[in-house]
């Protein structure tokens, strides 16, 4: 049996658009060259935005495209106790702190977000001078006794990033990567404040459970990469390796999303598209 394992990670939180397909084509092949095996990750952390009927939706129209995986779905809203263990070692190692600063605060304190990464550096507003190990071996104890409002707000938690490093990788596809810590990203949420974990936590603990050995996804995710690579040192998790793939574009050199109504994949199959004959066209490897 080959030590491959991939998956193909799909958020249910609306029409699977052409980009999609192309990545998740692109991870398949690479399973497919390696005779290994791939999983199909459902999502579908992210609150009221992830809706039942776009699971069933990604299911029918990847099975149209052309892909298939291995085994039965693995949906991250049943994994919860995973997370909360993670949690909980990331706490207890002083990773961790709460954060009370609501999204307003963040944006008038911190300087603009950079280029390639949507998320406003958080100025370290609720960040303690040193690590602050947290004595707490339950999740009842954990909400009970340290997950509670403080002047009304109820806090989120950030994951604490070392200053001034720099957190280097290399990507399968695109080479050498060096992210500095402070001005590519700062502290990131690892739980956020409506209960759930973040993507950031939940990709590292599902990744590393289920023995991903390469993680193939778009090119929007590289400074992700470098936020989960400091997850799995500090859970003493072993890394897989990374395949980013470039962004399918449309003629104005946007992004596909959801706005791109007739490049979902249900509108083209309605259309009476027929996926083999696009395959060449749009995900050869570039
Ligand atoms: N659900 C995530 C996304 O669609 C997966 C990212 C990943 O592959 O880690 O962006």
């Amino acid at each position: 049996m080959s030590a491959y394992r991939g998956r193909i990670a799909p958020s249910p939180t609306g029409r699977l658009h052409l980009g999609h397909a192309r990545t998740f084509w692109l991870a398949h092949q690479r399973a497919s060259q390696a005779s290994g095996e791939i999983l199909l990750r459902i999502d579908d952390l992210d609150g009221p935005r992830c809706r039942p009927e776009f699971v069933a939706a990604a299911i029918e129209d990847l099975r149209w495209f052309g892909l298939d995986w291995d085994g039965e779905p693995i949906t991250q809203s049943a994994r919860e106790a995973s997370y909360q263990d993670a949690l909980l070692q990331l706490a207890r190692i002083g990773q961790l702190y709460p954060c009370f600063c609501s999204r307003k605060d963040i944006q008038q304190a911190a300087a603009a977000p950079q280029e390639g990464d949507d998320e406003t550096i958080y100025p370290g507003t609720c960040r303690p001078p040193d690590p602050t190990p947290i004595d707490v071996s339950t999740w009842d104890q954990f909400q009970s006794e340290f997950n509670q409002p403080r002047d009304g707000r109820v806090p989120c938690w950030r994951y604490r990033l070392p200053f001034e490093e720099l957190i280097q990788f290399t990507d399968a596809n695109f080479g050498a990567q060096t992210f500095q810590v402070g001005r590519s990203f700062g502290d990131f949420v690892a739980w956020r404040r409506d209960g759930l974990p973040s993507y950031q936590l939940a990709c590292v603990v599902d990744d590393a459970e289920l023995e991903i050995t390469e993680v193939v996804r778009g090119k929007d995710l590289l400074a992700s990469t470098a936020r989960q690579l400091c997850i799995y040192h500090d859970l003493a998790l072993n890394p897989p390796k990374w395949w980013h793939a470039e962004l399918l574009r449309d003629e104005n050199g946007q992004r596909l999303a959801k706005r791109h109504e007739s490049l979902n994949l249900r509108t083209l199959r309605e259309a009476g598209a027929n996926p083999p004959d696009w395959i060449q066209e749009w995900c050869r490897f570039a």
